[in-house]
C-alpha cells in the first residue's frame, strides 16, 4: 500500500472541492476520466490501456464499487478542458541504449515547456505545493505499461544523494514517484542508492554526464520483480535514466550473457516530462 504522503491533503481539496481548474483558476474543472475522451493525440498507440487505468478494478467488492462512485461523484478533477488541451500529452517515447542490443525506452507524459516548466520548478526549487495538483494531472496521463502489476512490477524512483536531499530539505521526484504509485497501483522499490556527488548534470554535455552517472548507482539488494519501471522528474537526454537502468541490468547480464534472455529483468522509464536541450 502506498504510503500516506503528507501533501496528500492539498491534492484531495484541489481535486474534490475545488471548482476552478488549477492552472488558470478561472474555468471550471472537469474529472481526469472526461477529459480523456476529448484528447486522443494521433501518436499515442496505448491510449486504448490508459482509459482502463481509470476505470474502477473489475472485483466483486462492493466496497469498492461504493467508494468508487462516490469518488467519481465528488471528484471535480484539476484543469479545465481549454488548459487540458492546450498542452502536448505524451510526447512521442524516445530510446537511449544500455547495453549491447538493448535499448531503454522513456515516455514523458508531457514537454518541459510552459506551464509545466514553471511548474516543475517552483515545485522542485521552492516546495511550492500549489504545483502539485498540475503535476498530478501530468502524471496521470502516463499509462499503466500494458502487462504491468502491482505483483509482478515495481517502480524506481530516480534516486536523490544525501547531500542533495539535506540541501534541498525534501525529495520532489520521490513525492512524484508515490503518486504515479497510486496512480497505476504498483509499488515502489527502494532498493538503489545514490552514491554520487555531482551536484547537478544541467550544462554538461552527453559525455560528461554519462561518465559522471557511471558509478552513481549502488544496487542494495536485488528487486524482487522482473518488470522494472523507472521514473525520473525531467528527463532530457535520458542519461540518469540510462545510467540507472545499466546499474540495475548489469549484473543480470553478466549472470545471463544475454540481457534478452528470458530471466532477464524487463525495464523501461518514464518521466513527468520531456527536456529539450
Ligand atoms: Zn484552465
Amino acid at each position: 500500500m502506498p504510503r500516506l504522503a503528507p501533501y496528500q491533503t492539498g491534492i484531495w481539496l484541489a481535486e474534490y472541492l475545488y471548482v476552478r481548474c488549477q492552472l488558470c483558476r478561472t474555468y471550471r474543472s472537469i474529472p481526469q476520466s472526461e477529459l480523456r475522451k476529448h484528447a486522443s493525440p494521433s501518436h499515442i498507440e496505448h491510449s486504448t490501456n490508459a482509459s482502463a487505468t481509470f476505470e474502477p478494478s473489475l472485483n466483486n467488492s462492493t466496497f469498492a464499487n461504493i467508494r468508487h462512485r462516490i469518488s467519481h461523484r465528488l471528484n471535480k478533477g484539476l484543469l479545465c478542458a481549454d488548459c487540458h488541451n492546450s498542452i502536448i500529452w505524451l510526447p512521442k517515447s524516445f530510446e537511449v541504449d544500455i547495453a549491447a542490443g538493448t535499448s531503454l525506452t522513456i515516455q514523458a507524459a508531457t514537454y518541459y515547456d510552459y506551464p509545466m516548466r514553471q511548474a516543475i520548478r517552483s515545485f522542485k526549487h521552492h516546495e511550492d505545493m500549489t504545483k502539485l495538483p498540475l503535476l498530478l494531472h501530468a502524471i496521470r496521463q502516463l499509462p499503466r505499461p500494458h502487462g504491468c502489476y502491482h505483483n509482478n512490477s515495481v517502480i524506481i524512483a530516480m534516486p536523490t544523494t544525501d547531500q542533495r536531499l539535506i540541501k534541498r530539505g525534501f525529495d520532489p521526484v520521490s513525492i512524484l514517484s508515490a503518486q504515479l504509485s497510486k496512480h497505476w497501483h504498483i509499488p515502489l522499490w527502494h532498493g538503489v542508492r545514490r552514491i554520487d556527488d555531482t551536484i547537478s548534470q544541467q550544462g554538461l554535455t552527453r559525455a560528461e554526464r554519462l561518465s559522471n552517472l557511471d558509478s552513481a548507482f549502488a544496487l542494495i539488494s536485488k528487486p524482487p520483480v522482473k518488470r522494472l519501471l523507472l521514473f525520473d522528474d525531467v528527463s532530457t537526454t535520458g542519461a540518469s535514466l540510462q545510467a540507472l537502468a545499466r546499474a540495475l541490468i548489469s549484473t543480470e547480464i553478466t549472470e545471463t550473457m544475454n540481457p534478452k534472455h528470458q530471466n532477464g529483468y524487463r525495464v523501461s522509464a518514464y518521466a513527468l516530462a520531456h527536456g529539450s536541450q
